[in-house]
């Protein structure tokens, strides 16, 4: 920890600042419009990763669909990942399904307010446990993500790489310093908003902000090169051809993916992974792997997928097979409508346009 990083800051008024602007300035949210802890979790959750203005009508949907926390433990997890088709990171909304099952059966449904209990359910790491605590049950507890790590590195002249682990574990410590005991709630959404509307990653506005008497950044002009945040590791680049692959009835093979590891339990058109097969050889490939004999038509499209640490290229190929049946149990055969009942990752969404009502 930087013991310099409190010199010269009077706390008191820098939460006195930052509370007043967020009490006049706050968005209005629909998560903002009580403190029920399971709407924060959810809230939370979704928010990991993704865009206010994205999660907005996820969120409003979500909450109308399971409005408590009882209605998403006893639902069926297909449907909550229907549900959250097209937010990405799927893990997320199946460690939150059972966190919530554990909430239901262990806590009779009351989310626990304290950090040993929620800290041990699935999914919510010292963030999400920090923002449930602060803003639900407004304890002061920190809960330190990229836009928190920003703001603060820039107030304090924190120059160390936010990148690593250990680096976040100090900015909790600073949190605890700064943070206000009379409303945690307010102090740690003021910093987050801060992050998102004013102290931004590029140009931050520092003429329009209410701590810019408390920044060091701003004093010394070097705001813009901070945080320190190392690159990350470039991603690997897999390259797949994926199959369109219909019968003489337009049903087309859909296939579920495992029930662990990147997008678990969702479903997809089949994907021949083109580094290792090539173009000759993938009719074979597919009746060796599936037991089913198609005949490849036509080059549709090309698109990619980013993920955090591989990045799909993908080739869309339409491929015919006389089959009617499968016998292999993760494929099956779907109709053009029936697809809208299965959850699909967003690359798959987007190939929708290839298929063919008849
Ligand atoms: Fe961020 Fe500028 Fe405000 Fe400092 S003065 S907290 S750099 S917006």
């Amino acid at each position: 920890m930087n013991d310099k990083a409190f010199h010269n800051i009077d706390i008191p008024s820098f939460q006195h600042d930052l509370i007043d602007w967020y009490q006049s300035n706050k968005r209005d949210l629909p998560w903002r419009k009580d403190q029920d802890p399971y709407k924060v979790w959810v809230s939370e959750i979704m928010l990991q990763q993704t865009k206010v203005d994205t999660v907005i009508p996820y969120f409003k949907r979500f909450i109308e669909k399971y409005p408590t926390l009882f209605d998403l433990a006893n639902a069926d997890q297909q449907d909550v990942l229907k549900m959250w088709e097209g937010l990405g990171y799927y893990s997320r909304a199946r460690n939150l399904q059972n966190a919530v099952r554990e909430v239901a059966s262990e806590y009779e449904g009351v989310v626990p307010a304290n950090e040993k209990e929620l800290g041990s359910l699935k999914g919510v790491g010292p963030y999400t446990k920090g923002a449930i605590l602060s803003i639900a049950f407004n304890q002061p507890v920190p809960a330190v993500d990229g836009n928190v790590m920003r703001v603060l590195s820039r107030v304090l002249k924190i120059e160390d790489d936010i990148a690593q682990p250990k680096v976040k574990k100090e900015f909790e410590t600073y949190v605890h310093e700064l943070i206000s005991n009379e409303d945690p709630s307010s102090f740690n959404q003021g910093i987050m908003e801060l992050g998102a509307l004013v102290c931004t990653p590029k140009s931050p506005m520092c003429m329009l902000c209410p701590v810019q008497e408390h920044c060091k950044a701003f004093a010394e002009g070097i705001e813009e090169d901070l945080p320190v945040k190392s690159k990350a590791k470039k991603q690997k680049k897999i390259p797949y051809v994926v199959l369109l692959i219909r019968n003489k009835h337009n049903q087309y093979v859909i296939e579920k993916r495992p029930d662990e590891g990147l997008l678990a339990n969702l479903y997809q058109f089949p994907m021949v992974p083109a580094a290792e097969i090539g173009m000759d050889h993938m009719e074979n490939w597919i009746q060796m792997e599936y037991g089913l004999k198609i005949k490849l038509t036509e080059k549709k499209g090309k698109l990619k997928h980013v993920f955090s640490h591989i990045i799909w290229q993908l080739e869309i190929m339409e491929a015919d097979t006389d089959a009617e049946e499968v016998n292999d149990g993760r494929i099956r055969f779907v109709s053009h409508d029936e697809l809208r009942d299965f959850p699909f990752p967003v690359s798959h969404q987007k190939m929708m346009k290839y298929v063919r009502e008849s």
